[in-house]
């Protein structure tokens, strides 16, 4: 097996000194996280963690949720069950009872105008249920929404119960009291001060938006972008374009790149066929031999075009986290060091040239080359011709 890799091309020769990886890792290095993921039991995630160690929500305000789900808040009925026999009496304004957990966040007057005023706002049903671990397990399950208002429905209740257990210790230490609507307001600075994410790509319907709204939170939207079209490059530069594709995502592969002048018209192109691998592995290989080519011709400063985000970023952070293409990946950065190219994004709709070719390598298992316009088949000549007039490619 391991000498069927090396024949596949898995493999390049180097002077470079072999390295070890670690396999469950994405970038080879043995880590003490990946071992630990490797030896531990995982239980099954649950819901309510989600919401209970999220980043958004303070972690004062995440433990102490917990301590309330877990019953283990010093109410005056826990600190009697413990033995220690006391008189006790709640901090509400309402018939004077004994304090339990219960009654001090979910049932006293304080705490039922608290949570009534927002049910109303998510418009949730809550089962006539008076324990305060059912409601926020209710709660959590029942509160959905998308964007912004999913995440408020989902870390209202720790606000709540902290706000709540908050007003309790300041009564019990003689501050003054605050009202219901006071601790509410108290509550929506909270929601208000979430660190929410960047903007959304699409906007939540109508319904989801209300109770960010509510809240005077505004979900903002990307800024679109502009119409996709091929741009040739200026001057005496040269263009290349690379793409790199899977039938499937792990299939067998192909790489295409097309090296254009600066009319448009085309000096050489290429369909590549690399045998099974995925797409980005793919990716890799078609802007590694692209790279390579320009460099044998002794092109230099080309402006590079391809429509793999991923690609782009990891060679702009000099970082590439798949080790089964590392070795492509060192010699992508050789070649950048020595050609200088400029490499950019660009719409698959302006790396339709590239496209076409990585589909002819995996449809016809091999490797193919053209040299200059009119070597190359008809359906290709149609999109470079297109690509030259600078035609834009309208979408849907
Ligand atoms: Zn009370």
């Amino acid at each position: 097996m391991v000498l069927d890799n090396i024949q596949n091309g898995n493999f390049s020769r180097s002077c470079r000194m072999d390295r070890l990886v670690c396999m469950p890792t994405s970038d080879g290095k043995l880590s003490v996280k990946s071992f630990w993921n490797k030896v531990r039991l995982a239980s099954p995630e649950r819901p309510l963690a989600k919401w209970l160690w999220n980043w958004m929500l303070p972690s004062k305000i995440g433990f102490f949720t917990w301590q309330v789900l877990c019953g283990s808040i010093p109410t005056d009925d826990a600190i009697m069950a413990m033995g220690i026999p006391f008189v006790s009496k709640c901090l509400c304004f309402c018939s004077p009872v004994r304090e339990t957990t219960t009654h001090c966040m979910v049932v006293g007057g304080m705490a039922s105008k608290v949570w009534d005023f927002f049910l109303r706002l998510v418009d949730i049903e809550l089962v006539p249920t008076q324990d305060v671990r059912c409601r926020i397990l209710f709660w959590h399950r029942h509160a959905h929404g998308r964007g912004h208002g999913r995440v408020i429905n989902g870390l209202l209740p720790s606000f709540i119960v902290w706000e709540l257990w908050k007003e309790r210790n300041n009564r019990k230490h003689g501050e003054r009291a605050l009202s219901a609507s006071h601790i509410v307001e108290v509550i929506c600075n909270w929601v208000r001060e979430i660190p929410f994410l960047p903007p959304f790509r699409k906007l939540p319907n109508p319904r989801d938006s209300i109770v960010p709204q509510f809240f005077g939170i505004t979900q903002k939207v990307a800024p679109s972008s502009s119409d996709p079209v091929f741009l040739w490059p200026p001057f005496t530069a040269v263009k290349l374009n690379i793409d790199g594709a899977c039938k499937g995502n792990s299939g067998e592969g192909g790489g295409g790149d097309i090296i254009r002048d600066n009319n448009g018209s085309v000096i050489v192109a290429f369909a590549k066929y690399y045998g099974a691998g995925t797409n980005n592995i793919a990716e890799v290989r078609a802007l590694r031999d692209g790279l390579r080519l320009c460099a044998n011709l002794g092109l230099v400063g080309p402006i590079v075009n391809s429509n793999s985000e991923v690609i782009l970023r990891c060679v702009s952070k000099r970082r590439y986290s798949l080790w089964k293409g590392w070795y492509w990946f060192q010699e992508i950065m050789d070649h950048i060091e020595s050609t200088r190219p400029l490499l950019s994004f660009t719409f698959r709709e302006g790396n339709k040239a590239a496209d076409w070719l990585a589909n002819l390598a995996y449809d016809s298992a091999s490797d193919i080359y053209f040299s200059g316009e009119m070597s190359l088949p008809l359906d290709l000549r149609w999109i470079t011709s297109a690509d030259a007039l600078g035609l834009p490619v309208l979408r849907n």
